[in-house]
């Protein structure tokens, strides 16, 4: 049983692309995110995709591009946990973070593994919050893995809505009073919320006007490139004036 709570200190970033798609690519984003300020880096390596027929991620050889990156640009690293076979090589890898991503923010039988097999290590879990859960279920959620480790932090990253404009409805509402009732760090992914790239800068500075503990944000060398997620991944010329504009909103 690990007791101690995991609480963001100071406003935390945490960007990279969706998915780690390349070596080279990995390398790139960690450096250029860190010179701009962000504090951990962020890449997919099994994602869940909509649809089967479509590419899975890079699996295994990404961990090792992942590690690289960590040991050459001196950055905590995330990924997400899909299933416990992975969660077992994340943490093999010493990764900082893990997050539980939306479609399994309600698997209670992946968020008990999570917390059981994290619960001795360094390793420091992300759970985002279902795109349908209430604040109730996600509180819930966010107990099955306190029960085992306490190093968790809540991610808001909008849920379903009848919005044909944005992918999801951020809900900046109920992710406020999770920070309220849980005593727990919340942070905000804005890329999967707005599914577009014109409101990350916009919803970003809210987030941090608000008082949250940071930000998850896609950044993509080359977005219309990518493999994953094209529309809502920013460039790192955007994501320099993102952490431009978050450096004019003071640290609550
Ligand atoms: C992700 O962050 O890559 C992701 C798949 O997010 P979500 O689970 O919030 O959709
Ligand atoms: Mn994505």
């Amino acid at each position: 049983m690990n007791n101690e709570r995991c609480n963001l200190s100071t406003w935390t970033i945490i960007a990279g692309p969706c998915a780690a798609e390349s070596f080279d690519q990995i390398i790139k984003t960690a450096e250029t995110i860190k010179i701009n300020g962000a504090n951990i880096l962020r890449a997919g390596i099994w994602k869940p995709r909509t649809s089967p027929h479509t590419w899975q991620g890079a699996g295994e050889e990404a961990i090792e591009w992942m590690k690289i990156a960590k040991n050459r640009i001196d950055i905590p690293i995330a990924t997400e946990v899909k299933d416990r076979t992975n969660l077992s090589k994340l943490l093999e890898a010493d990764f900082d973070y893990v997050w539980i991503g939306s479609r399994n923010g309600l698997n209670y039988s992946l968020l008990e593994d999570t917390g059981k097999l994290t619960s001795n290590t360094n390793t420091k879990i992300i759970l985002k919050r279902s795109m349908n859960a209430s604040l109730k279920e996600w509180l819930g959620a966010s107990e099955y893995i306190t029960k085992y480790n306490q190093n968790v932090i809540l991610c808001e990253r909008g849920i379903r809505g009848f919005s044909e404009d944005t992918r999801n409805i951020l809900d900046l509402q109920t992710a406020w009073l999770a920070k309220q009732y849980s005593g727990l760090s919340v942070i905000v992914d804005v890329s999967h919320a707005a599914g577009r790239t014109d409101l990350i800068i916009p919803m970003s500075k809210a987030v941090k006007a608000v008082g949250f503990d940071g930000l998850m944000v896609e950044v993509h060398p080359n977005p219309p490139e990518a493999k994953t997620d094209q529309d809502q991944q920013i460039n790192f010329k955007d994501f320099e004036i993102l952490t431009r504009e978050l450096n004019k909103i003071p640290n609550l």
